[in-house]
């Protein structure tokens, strides 16, 4: 007959170890979340109640232990923190058996965040201190995640039309419907006379509402309102639409560890590259930081802003000519001469500078050749008008640097993609590809912030190991 293990009888009277420290081992990841937070200044950090004011509650290192074990373990929601300590015999270790209550724990995600974030900011200091941040190169890139705010309870000046519209459709609908019962025989039912009247009803209603929502989302400087989460936005992603945050990350390239990061609500990613290289030039310590990015930063002044500072860019140049996609010939296919000031263009010509037009991005000249394109034989490809004009910028020299570095990296975008985008899938994957639990951006980038020290503990775990770690934050 076939045996199997057997189970225990659930009356059977048991020793269980008398110390909580037995059940938790020598090499369990809890051990560094609790020697991390101890090793923090909470009070200098800006934690509620870390002084020694006010009246007697949890302190604040239970609490952020309880959180970042949470994070650390996909455990998001206080409500099922609440549970855990209670139950989880490592938060039991962690918090000294202290088991607050969903509220207590919510509270102190909504009351801290700035705080949260400085804790994720010196665990990127440790591991500097550790020399984890030694490459000096970082790849930059952002991501869109989804806010609390559902897409119907956020407005856009297309959008509202697109529901007015609607519903005076709907309306007229009715209407219609109900001038035909007046007219028709035999007559509709009564019933039914008053269900469509109520309709009728409900939807002017909704239309005053709208138009409530029009008045205030013309107030608002972008002209956009959210209902849920005043500053979740809307923005493109994948094709479709998104209403959320767009969460930029700098990523070191030789760990993958997240240096940096800032919640946006700006959709585009085309003004964040100096923010970003400079927050990350700060937190790794290298003056001379080399950044790479991809098409959606390429960016004439930000671009020049890195180069004056000493940042080293590379950024590929977006390919939004139609007329290139139409295989013409692009801008890159002629060659600047700087010795002459002059383009040597597909068919040998020389351009030279011609007009000039200055505006608040600078002074930017044209080259040309009217009598070379008048009986150019590869014109066709070239320009649909009489001659082919190539405007230069004062501070083009910065851009054609841009792209000699990215011609000699020709591995470059293939570092970006597998430095930054496998931190974002991780941190999507982890969040179980729902929304933010909380509202408005401070709290929002708190929670990122806890997200993020997550992912940066578990990964410093994984290259040095909890032993090197432990050691690091004993002489931190
Ligand atoms: S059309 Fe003018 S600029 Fe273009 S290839 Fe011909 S000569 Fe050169």
């Amino acid at each position: 007959m076939k045996r199997f293990i057997e189970v225990m009888a659930r009356d059977q009277a048991v020793l269980f170890p008398d110390h909580l420290e037995d059940f938790v081992g020598e090499d369990n990841p809890v051990r560094a979340v609790d020697a991390f937070v101890e090793a923090l200044d909470l009070a200098e950090l800006g934690f509620a109640g870390a002084a020694d004011t006010g009246r007697p509650g949890y302190h604040p290192s239970v609490l952020l232990k309880i959180y970042i074990y949470g994070y650390l373990n996909r455990i998001h929601s206080s409500r099922r923190l609440e549970c855990e300590a209670g139950r989880n015999v490592e938060v039991m270790w962690l918090t000294g058996r202290l088991a607050p209550d969903f509220k207590t724990i919510a509270d102190f995600r909504r009351d801290n965040g700035s705080a949260i974030r400085k804790v994720c900011r010196q665990f990127v200091g440790l591991c500097r201190q550790i020399g984890l941040l030694s490459g000096g190169e970082v790849a930059i890139d952002g991501s869109k995640f989804k806010a609390v705010n559902n897409r119907d309870r956020n407005f856009t000046p297309a959008k509202m039309q697109r529901r007015m519209a609607d519903i005076e459709a709907s309306i007229d609908r009715y209407m219609s419907k109900l001038d035909a019962a007046d007219r028709d025989e035999p007559a509709l039912p009564p019933a039914k006379v008053d269900r469509l009247q109520e309709r009728i009803v409900t939807l002017k209603a909704q239309m005053v509402e709208l138009k409530a929502i029009e008045r205030d989302m013309q107030k608002a400087p972008d002209k956009q309102i959210s209902l849920t989460d005043p500053d979740a936005r809307s923005m493109n992603y994948r094709g479709s639409g998104i209403v959320g945050y767009n969460i930029q990350t700098v990523v070191d390239t030789e760990h993958h560890l997240i240096v940096a990061h800032e919640v946006t609500t700006s959709g585009s990613d085309r003004s964040q590259l100096v923010e970003m290289s400079n927050v990350a030039r700060e937190a790794t310590g290298h003056d001379e930081l080399r950044v790479i990015a991809d098409r959606g930063y390429y960016s004439g002044e930000q671009l020049l802003e890195c180069a004056q500072s000493g940042i080293t860019t590379l950024v590929p140049k977006p390919l939004t000519s139609s007329g290139t996609k139409r295989g013409m010939f692009a801008k890159q296919d002629f060659t600047f001469d700087a010795e002459n000031d002059l383009y040597i263009c597909p068919a040998g010509e020389t351009l030279t500078r011609g007009s000039h037009r200055s505006d608040r991005q600078g002074s930017i000249n044209f080259y040309r050749n009217l009598m070379a394109c008048a009986t150019c034989r590869l014109k066709d490809r070239c320009t649909p008008l009489k001659q082919r004009r190539i405007r230069r910028w004062d501070h083009e020299d910065i851009l054609d640097e841009v792209e000699r570095r990215l011609d000699e990296n020709p591995d470059a975008m293939r570092v970006r993609r597998s430095t930054v985008e496998h931190p974002f899938g991780t941190l999507k994957a982890w969040m179980g590809h729902t929304h933010f639990l909380t509202r408005t951006r401070p709290k929002v980038a708190a929670e990122m912030s806890l997200h993020i020290l997550a992912y940066n503990l578990r990964r410093v775990l994984n290259i040095v190991g909890l032993g090197a770690l432990m050691v690091a934050l004993q002489s931190a």
